[in-house]
């Protein structure tokens, strides 16, 4: 590992002047997934700015939404009381990811900028126009059963592999952040990019701005939901396809609803014409397969990754039927 400096500010703005000055800085938190990077030489950064001292952990009850500090661990997020009760669909997706270790150590803010599992990324000695932008794509001729159907471009077909951010983009979340230009917040769908010619970039984040929090708008969606996770192991896998489901029933018909899939995409996968598909139908099998039809509009895959293309419907409609019969 390349040496670096190590700075731990305690003020918001220390770290956010730190950040914004030095390109070569980032910040660390759980680092999870970053100190992964930096053992392999994916990245170098020259100075880590730890932000583990600022006071951004708190999960608070606000006037019509959840506020979860961006430093709050995913392991007690996903069994906090008000998560819980108010946002069942998000403790799902948490408690789905990763390891307890993991989970525990890895924050809020940390999920959501988590990078690509793409193998090709990862190795040095690969192509890969994420790590290194112009030198060509190893997975689109290579070995591509886990990467995307929806969103890719010919530089990078990699996905997102958070589950947490399934949950957000279906919650309609928001992210608020703070930066040398003061304070922004940015729509969950409008957060993570699909890679065109900059795949690089996975985030609309700009330099020197800092995760404060995420804000999720109550919504009636507290009984009827199911994130449901297909992967290769029973756990810590990432995700082959997961759907994030939440349904308000009004007896057996659906009222409003909120659909999104992981492991699909470059960025969480929301799928709003098959929402409208589901709106004023009976919560069916046969609503539900109307819905996944139309949610995979559009897929397309790559050599080794068909099996999505019936993966998909299938783990949509599944969440659906878990979503109803909760
Ligand atoms: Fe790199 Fe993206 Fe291609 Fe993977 S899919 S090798 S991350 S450019």
């Amino acid at each position: 590992m390349n040496q670096f400096q190590y700075v731990r500010p305690t003020k918001q703005k220390a770290a956010i002047d730190a950040l914004a000055k030095d390109a070569n800085a980032q910040f660390i938190a759980g680092g999870t997934n970053l100190l992964d990077l930096m053992k392999r030489g994916v990245i170098a950064s020259q100075k880590l700015i730890d932000i583990n001292r600022l006071p951004l952990t708190k999960i608070e009850s606000q006037n019509g939404s959840l506020r979860i500090g961006a430093l709050a661990l995913n392991g007690p997020v996903a069994e906090d009381r008000l998560v819980l009760e108010r946002q069942p669909l998000l403790a799902q997706a948490l408690s789905a990811g990763a390891s307890a270790q993991l989970r525990n150590m890895a924050t809020v803010g940390g999920n959501m900028l988590q990078r690509t599992r793409c193998p090709y990324f990862y190795d040095t000695a690969m192509p890969c126009n994420k790590r290194e932008p112009g030198t060509g794509c190893g997975a689109l001729e290579g070995i591509n059963r886990m990467h995307a159907i929806f969103g890719f471009s010919d530089k990078c077909i990699a996905v997102h592999p958070s589950d947490m951010s399934v949950a957000l983009v279906a919650l309609d979340a928001t992210v608020l952040v703070s930066g040398p230009k003061g304070d922004r917040r940015i729509p969950f769908n409008d957060f993570h990019r699909l890679p065109g010619d900059t795949p690089q970039k996975d985030t609309n984040l700009e330099q020197g701005e800092l995760i404060t929090a995420v804000e999720i708008p109550d919504a009636p969606f507290t009984k009827h939901v199911s994130y449901y996770k297909v992967r290769e192991r029973a756990s810590y896998a990432f995700a082959l396809v997961s759907a994030a489901a939440a349904l308000e029933l009004d007896g057996t018909t659906i009222k409003s609803a909120r659909l999104a899939m992981g492991g699909v995409a470059h960025k969480p996968w929301r799928l709003t014409a098959a929402e409208q598909v589901l709106v004023g139908k009976p919560a069916t099998e046969e609503t539900f397969r109307q819905a996944a039809e139309v949610a995979m509009q559009g897929a397309k895959a790559f050599k080794h990754n068909a099996y999505k293309l019936k993966l998909g419907p299938n783990t949509i409609i599944q969440a659906l039927k878990t979503a109803a019969a909760a």
